[in-house]
């Protein structure tokens, strides 16, 4: 037997083996991915038999063709299939569709989205598929960007541990294997505009940007997507310090780098950073991308970078490693484990997406109304009330790769007018569509009707998939169309109203705060949102999400993020109220949730200590409820700036009605540090604020000290 195929030998000697025997075409086959979709007939033909290593967007049977041509190459490598799995496996309809990133993260439960990414594994895998490109690490603060929605929200700590979270989920089985992105300050391009220059220096990146993707890296996440854009103007995808320098070298990423779609090729045509193809291959690869993302010229470009040595052969051993570890890691070369189809969108996988949906709804305002507690005729009204894409949002086979408008979708489903027919009676619910999102039409005058004939009403608006995602940057958030004219209009009738979310991002929504009754935020949550959304108006159970991510006052009130600088002449524009509408951490329960007995089990803490904040929190509520408990701390004097208020732990807990529940939350000294000037990572002796409470405002403090400078 071939060294390679032994499956008793550790994997970097099966890679040693194998890798001598390659030849350097099959190296550099190895280091191309290949989008299915967009092949031709011939060049689909050709890329089978050249022994690629990787296609994209490939789904259920059309891999079995391609692993058949693998097999009979001389080496018989299997190629890897990456899908765009992003909160389910849902480019395949019928596959469950859970919460986006975004609503997920509301829920702040590790286990939930951990176990999200469990079930997403299962599904990919038993549509024969092996990578998910999933999650997002990028922090959205400019609500302009189009992207938002796939992200875990504002704060770098939350979305570090939420990537862990669902990256071990993932990857627990070894099924498939995640994909760390977009590697690195996507997000914060300048002015919102996706794919843009990110004006940030390496110090902020450091200390904003970078810990999510250092914790991946850490928990031994297989692979990493360089982003579309540049950092301080250099193309990520040509960016040696960023990548090979901190990423692999520093951070010790052992997985496989792959470049964004044609991002080799946007060197060319787009960034102007490379004259031809071979000259952006080779910069892209010496830069420490391993693999590179459907540039197809890549392939005869690098095999001849090598023929005429004008690459060192180390920088594709490398990258060819790394991809090979990743298969061997995930078994393709052992008969990869065989999951059953029945897996997919299967009862346990809707359980888990009906709990999380229900902890990714956030209760923003509440006069009383909420739960309803009797019998009404409810009124459902608005654009987003019935309709399943908006719900849904990005990354479904409605939008992506080709986007399938019309289709009927193939699994269970709630909108939101659904889920109020199931829990309240479809004998007691009214529904009138409003107005459009986007369009000129209204139907208000109908709605009126409906709801003056309705005690109640629950008005769904939002925004839709027109309006979001990659190339969809938005320069104005206010809700369009006839939206806010429904709601006022709606609000004269004089009857309570309700107002449910369903956006991909934060939208201004003051007039809201200031005239609804109550307000749930549910972003895109999933097959079950609607359900999710009407229990919660029902009272069947009680709200636990809180936000990730906070709602500016007025479009120009971006980038907006609750750990900003508080400024040194007001930090305000005359011509707008300070502050938020709602900001992270907001969140409401029916139930009140007392905090008391802050502690700390030591106030000075020295080199390599960990110590326990603890406190008491009470549910005085009469329902059962979850609380998230968040940890906040400020660095009160530090030589650069930080913000007076930064996450740096949270919990979620159950406390039943009536009950006290101690939390403890672990406080490490490396959550201390601040990265310095000359780039390092000090722990600065002085005072630190340390605050435990329900959100930013209501909170108890206490002060930890730090007798000398500690370099990490
Ligand atoms: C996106 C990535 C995605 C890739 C493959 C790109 O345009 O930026 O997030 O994974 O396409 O679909």
């Amino acid at each position: 037997m071939q060294k390679y195929k032994d499956k008793s030998l550790n994997i970097e000697e099966r890679i040693d083996d194998l890798l001598s025997k390659m030849t350097n075409e099959e190296k550099v086959g190895q280091m191309l991915q290949v989008s299915y979709n967009t092949l031709s007939k011939e060049d689909y033909e050709k890329y089978k038999n050249l022994g690629i290593g990787s296609f994209l967007h490939v789904l259920g049977d059309e891999a079995d063709d391609i692993k058949k041509r693998a097999e009979k190459t001389r080496l018989g490598i299997p190629p890897i299939f990456g899908i765009d799995a992003i909160h389910g496996h849902c480019l395949l309809n019928g596959a469950t569709v859970f919460p986006s990133q975004l609503a997920m993260s509301s829920s702040f439960n590790r286990k939930l989205i951990h176990d999200m990414g469990k079930a997403t594994a299962k599904e990919v895998a038993a549509d024969g598929l092996d990578w998910t490109f999933s999650p997002v690490l990028c922090i959205a603060r400019d609500l302009r960007w189009g992207r938002v929605n796939e992200t875990f929200g504002e704060d770098s700590y939350v979305i570090g541990e939420l990537g862990k979270a669902i990256i071990e989920g993932y990857e627990e089985d070894n099924l498939i294997i995640a994909c760390a992105k977009h590697y690195i300050a996507y997000g914060e391009a300048t002015g919102g505009r996706d794919a843009y220059d990110s004006e940030v220096s390496e110090r902020k990146i450091r200390e904003v940007f970078l810990p999510p993707f250092e914790k991946a890296a850490k928990i031994g996440c297989g692979s990493v997507m360089t982003a579309y854009g540049t950092v301080d103007s250099v193309p990520l995808n040509a960016n040696p310090r960023m990548v090979r320098e901190i990423l692999k070298d520093e951070i010790g990423f052992d997985g496989f780098v792959v470049s964004d779609y044609e991002n080799v090729l946007n060197l060319v045509t787009r960034q102007f950073i490379a004259e031809n193809l071979k000259d952006a291959s080779k910069l892209s690869i010496e830069a420490g991308n391993d693999m590179s993302m459907n540039t197809h010229e890549f392939y005869d470009c690098v095999s001849e970078l090598i023929e005429d040595n004008e690459i060192d052969i180390k920088y594709i051993d490398d990258a060819v490693r790394r991809i090979l570890r990743a298969k061997f890691r995930i078994g393709l070369f052992d008969g990869k484990k065989t999951v059953d189809r029945s897996v997919i969108n299967c009862n346990e996988h809707k359980k888990l997406n009906h709990k999380l949906a229900q902890e990714s709804a956030v209760l923003l305002k509440n006069d009383g109304t909420l739960p309803l507690k009797e019998n009404k005729t409810i009124a459902v009204i608005g654009p987003n009330a019935d309709d399943i894409r908006a719900i849904y949002g990005d990354w479904t086979y409605f939008s992506h790769p080709v986007p399938k408008e019309n289709v009927t979708p193939m699994g269970d489903y709630y909108t939101i007018r659904r889920g109020m027919e199931e829990v309240f009676g479809k004998e007691n619910i009214l529904y009138s569509k409003g107005c459009d999102i986007l369009g000129e039409e209204n139907y208000i005058d109908d709605a009126v009707k409906i709801a003056e004939k309705a005690d109640v009403v629950v008005c769904v608006i939002g925004d839709c998939l027109a309006q979001n995602g990659e190339y969809r940057d938005r320069a104005d958030l206010e809700l369009s169309g006839y939206q806010t004219e429904l709601v006022k209009r709606l609000i004269d009738t004089k009857k309570p109203v309700i107002a449910v979310l369903v956006n991909c991002k934060p939208l201004c929504i003051s007039y809201l705060k200031e005239n609804c009754n109550a307000i749930i935020e549910d972003f895109n949550g999933g097959d079950f949102a609607g359900l999710a959304i009407a229990e919660m108006i029902g009272g069947k159970f009680n709200p636990s999400g809180k936000l990730t991510i906070s709602f500016p006052r007025h479009s120009s009130q971006t980038p907006c993020y609750y750990n900003q600088y508080e400024g040194w002449h007001g930090g305000q524009y005359v011509d707008l109220e300070k502050g938020y509408v709602y900001e992270f951490g907001d969140g409401l329960s029916y139930s009140e949730f007392e905090y008391s007995n802050l502690h700390l089990s030591k106030h000075t803490i020295k080199n390599e200590e960990e110590i326990t904040v603890s406190v008491d929190v009470t549910n005085k509520g009469n329902m059962d409820g979850k609380e998230t408990v968040l940890m906040f701390v400020n660095d009160v004097i530090s030589s650069v700036l930080t913000p007076t208020k930064q996450l740096k732990g949270f919990e979620k807990v159950f406390i039943k009605s009536g009950e006290t529940v101690t939390v403890n939350l672990k406080l490490n000294i490396k959550d201390l540090a601040i990265v310095t000037r000359d780039l390092e990572y000090i722990v600065e002796k002085g005072k630190f604020e340390i605050m435990v409470g329900r959100n930013t405002k209501e909170y108890l403090k206490d002060i930890l000290s730090v007798e000398e400078n500690i370099k990490l």
